[in-house]
């Protein structure tokens, strides 16, 4: 009989200055799967279950799945759904004696009383399975990593890529550390280093300096002896959470513990010198407007990222602004999306396609964060259930849903109007509902980073807007009450 192996994912990145709560049916609407479906639905996939799934056929698990939990990012986690999906994974984990862990862990998830989720929850599963049963776990790019992750699980593997294209490859490198451990019986251990700021390494981004310089750096220290893996997490600044901002992690044999600190403290100066760094250009909803009636791109689109209302960051999905100063601009030949409005998505779905409606669109979450609704007049043209089949590098293969779905044509731009909140980065968002981006003069879409890896191929040039939604840059402008002290920029420090 193989090695008995739990897994499971539990992922959530909360933004605590959302007032919508996650709840349960924000998880039902993305992933909320429980047993043995799990192994079916995610083989072959870009997912961490796949990665360890791989594993298992690999050194011959018996991989046991408990729960995949996933939510669209937003308010903090309702106690009735941390309990029902971190439970799940507890549950299972009680039922029988195990050889080793390996879950799928976002590492910035706020729970209702609890600023670390995940933090809490190894500690309850290391209380379960005892201390000598190792715990590998995968962790998000923006993991706000904390102390309490890392006392429990032996080793953590972090993303290396944003946009995040190595879900499966984090979990097999996971895995195969997870391996060893068992085999050897060999002692890992996880480090961790946080220096104080809110914000650095440009968000993550690996596209640009200094994570292109940052992450072949990391694959050459991973290769030393004794060093399991080594991860930069950008962190998640829209948490008002003590433990706030990047960090990097160093997963080691005991052994080599100098070293790994050596490690550690290395990349922990290479975090604060990144403090300042941004090599977006952030223009003004009109700006970006103006740029795009005159922009000739020859048969490619130019891309319009509204990075502040990104649904991946926990912005609600529904800021105005942007579309507001296309539609006056004039621009045509475009499409904008999504907004996520429940009512007008109502509204538009009970309609007849062809139909012409007038309705009040968008901006209803927070008039102040991006603009309010917009009284707009235009064409259904098209009623869809939402569904799509990503084809993208980030999650080919992969079936997700809008929920009821229109898209609504307002002069020259067609809008795509949605239930559930979602990030565009897949081009099926658009082409699965009539809408054929590499066909259009401008597409404008809400992401902040994500969308680079299908839309950068097909856009002749890429601009990025801040709207003055909630996930604008400049966060030190954001309320913070809890994070750790003195903290860059809050505070000025000396080091
Ligand atoms: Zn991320």
């Amino acid at each position: 009989m193989g090695k008995a192996i739990l897994t499971g994912a539990f992922n959530h990145e909360t933004n605590t200055f959302s007032k919508n709560p996650t709840e349960i049916a924000e998880f039902e609407a993305y992933y909320a799967i429980f047993g043995e479906q799990i192994l079916t639905k995610f083989r072959n996939v870009n997912h961490e279950q796949a990665g360890f799934i791989d594993c298992a056929d690999q050194f011959g698990w018996e991989l046991v799945p408990s729960v995949v939990a996933t939510a669209n990012p937003g308010g903090t986690v309702t106690k009735e759904a941390f309990e029902r999906y971190g439970g799940a994974i507890l549950k299972q984990a009680s039922s029988r004696r195990w050889d080793g862990i390996a879950l799928s862990l976002h590492g910035a998830m706020v729970a209702e009383g609890i600023f670390d989720a995940e933090g809490h929850l190894l500690e309850e599963l290391r209380a379960i399975v005892g201390s000598e049963v190792p715990i590998a776990i995968t962790l998000d790019l923006h993991a706000n990593v904390t102390e309490k992750m890392c006392r429990h699980a032996n080793i953590i593997v972090s993303y290396k890529t944003y946009p995040h294209v190595d879900m499966r490859d984090a979990s097999v490198h996971a895995g195969q550390a997870l391996e060893f451990a068992m085999e050897t019986k060999l002692r890992i251990k996880t480090i961790i280093r946080q220096p104080p700021q809110i914000e650095g390494l440009d968000g993550g981004r690996t596209d640009v300096e200094p994570m292109t310089i940052l992450i072949p750096r990391l694959k050459e220290m991973e290769a030393e002896y004794g060093i399991f893996a080594v991860s930069l997490n950008a962190g998640f600044a829209l948490a008002d959470v003590p433990f706030v901002g990047p960090s990097v992690t160093v997963s080691y044999d005991e052994k080599t513990e100098q070293r790994a600190i050596k490690i550690a403290n290395e990349l922990e100066e290479a975090i604060w010198q990144s403090r300042d760094r941004v090599n977006n250009e952030y223009l003004t909803p009109e700006q970006a407007a103006q740029l795009a009636k005159y922009f000739n791109g020859q048969s490619k689109p130019l891309v319009i990222a509204d990075y502040s209302d990104n649904p991946g960051a926990g912005s609600y999905g529904d800021a105005t602004n942007l579309l507001k100063a296309l539609l006056e601009a004039g621009v045509t030949e475009a499409c904008f999306g999504a907004v996520c409005d429940l009512e007008a998505a109502q509204i538009l779905c009970q309609g007849k396609v062809g139909e012409k409606i007038t309705l009040a669109l968008g901006g209803k979450n927070d008039s102040d964060l991006g603009g309010g609704p917009l009284r707009l007049t235009g064409e259904i043209l098209g009623i869809y259930d939402g569904n799509y089949l990503s084809e993208g590098p980030m999650y080919a293969g992969l079936t997700k849903s809008f929920g009821p779905t229109a898209v609504f044509r307002v002069e020259g731009v067609d809008i795509l109007v949605t239930t559930h909140n979602l990030q565009i980065l897949d081009r099926m968002q658009f082409a699965s509902f009539g809408i054929h981006p590499e066909k259009l003069k401008v597409v404008a879409l809400k992401s902040m980073q994500h969308f680079r890896a299908a839309y950068e191929p097909l856009a002749a040039k890429v601009i990025v807007c801040d709207s003055g939604a909630l996930a604008r840059p400049r966060r030190s402008t954001l309320p913070f009450q809890n994070v750790r002290r003195p903290i860059y920029p809050l505070d000025v420090i000396a080091r």
